[in-house]
């Protein structure tokens, strides 16, 4: 840990990270804004733990530069950068107890007087009462704080976290999802996130940045990503995106399409890249977002609204939503999740149904890159 502090933003300037030939992550460039809760999600594989090594200054990188405000760190060992690691492992020393764990950071670097910030650590993560206790005395998510409280108190600029949930089951990686986000919160450091768990990482950043073989694809608060994918691979690894092969029929501020035999409008900043006429576009829409009326009063469903048609194949009750799998144009099978606040007794399998949404939730990706 370096004596001095920096404090700022963490700046990637074109890193990038090549294995012989092989490359795991291309030039990539991004900002984690200071005190931010950033999250790097991707499939195995796609480098995000390569990334987040090298902001460590575990790896080193190919090209480019790592900046912690304005200082280039890219050349300092990982002891000598104010940035911590807690990995899946926790890698807690067994022999010590949770005090001497967490004193551990402070004790090598000759800190004398220990016990109040070990304290106070403890009881931010909320152990205060495990401080004697060895680390095969606590639970998975218990031994998990324990790192998280060792690595913090050393006062870093930048937490790294590398998949530090992995491990538990999924009851206690919801808690400690809760957790890590309210310790982040009081403790206001930036915290950069390594998942390939697409809940996690919307329920804890503030920014997510999905990487798909070695790039960023897109970057920005969850809800966003969620709600206007730019490609099909952040649309799909977010969620069930209900994608129809479309042609564009006028472009303006408002992109009007062919898709499934229905004409469908979206507004054109909710397209990935800018709509032409008679262009290809895959249009989509979120299972959450469509609403099902039955084919007997279509007369109902209001003007404005986006429709296609379709016949009911599966249904499943799941307590607080009906899942709906409905046949649509062109043999798509659209996903459709309605609350049960009002269910239609005649939405079962066979059913002719009306799907119609508001033309605003609909997103347009690029065809030829799907293709790719
Ligand atoms: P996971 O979630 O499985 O850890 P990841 O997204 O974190 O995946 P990385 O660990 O960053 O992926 O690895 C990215 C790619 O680089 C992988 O294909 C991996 O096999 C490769 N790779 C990583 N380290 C090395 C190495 N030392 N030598 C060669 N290839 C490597």
């Amino acid at each position: 840990m370096t004596d001095t502090p920096t404090g700022g933003d963490v700046r990637l300037a074109g890193i990038s990270k090549t294995y012989g030939s092989f490359t795991a992550v291309h030039p990539l460039d991004l900002t984690v804004p200071e005190g931010s809760f950033f999250a790097l999600l991707g499939a195995s594989g796609c480098g995000k733990t390569t990334t987040l090594r090298m902001i460590a200054g575990l790896e080193e990188p190919t090209t480019g530069a790592v900046l912690l405000g304005d200082r280039d760190v890219t050349d300092l060992p990982p002891h000598k950068r104010p940035v911590n690691t807690v990995f899946q492992s926790y890698a807690l020393f067994p022999h010590l107890d949770v005090h001497e764990n967490v004193a551990f950071g402070l004790r090598r670097r000759g800190v004398k007087s220990v016990k109040r910030q070990v304290d106070e650590m403890l009881d931010l993560v909320q152990l205060g009462d495990k401080a004697r206790h060895r680390p095969h005395q606590l639970s998975g998510g218990q031994q998990q704080r324990v790192a998280v409280a060792r690595a913090l108190i050393n006062h870093p600029r930048v937490l790294l976290l590398d998949e530090p949930l992995g491990a538990l089951d999924l009851k206690l990686r919801r808690q400690m999802q809760l957790e890590l986000k309210r310790i982040q919160t009081e403790v206001g450091i930036t915290f950069v996130h390594v998942t390939h768990d697409q809940e996690e990482a919307m329920t804890m950043a503030d920014t997510v940045a999905v990487m798909n073989a070695g790039r960023v694809e897109q970057l920005g608060p969850p809800a966003a990503l969620y709600d206007n994918p730019r490609t099909t691979f952040v649309a799909n690894f977010l969620g069930t995106s209900n994608l129809v092969e479309g042609r564009v029929t006028s472009a303006g501020a408002e992109v009007a399409v062919t898709a499934g035999g229905a004409a469908l409008t979206l507004p054109a900043d909710r397209c990935a890249a800018p709509a032409r006429a008679g262009g290809a576009l895959l249009v989509g829409v979120r299972p959450e977002k469509i609403a099902l009326t039955h084919a007997d009063d279509a007369a109902t469903v209001p003007a404005g609204r986006n429709r296609l048609t379709g016949r009911i194949a599966d249904t499943s009750f799941i307590g607080v939503s009906t899942q709906y799998t409905v046949d649509g144009p062109a043999g798509t099978g659209l996903q459709v999740y309605e609350q049960n606040i009002e269910r239609d007794p005649r939405l079962v399998p066979g059913a002719e149904v009306v799907l119609h949404w508001n033309p605003a939730h609909t997103f347009g990706l690029d065809a030829a890159q799907d293709a790719e």
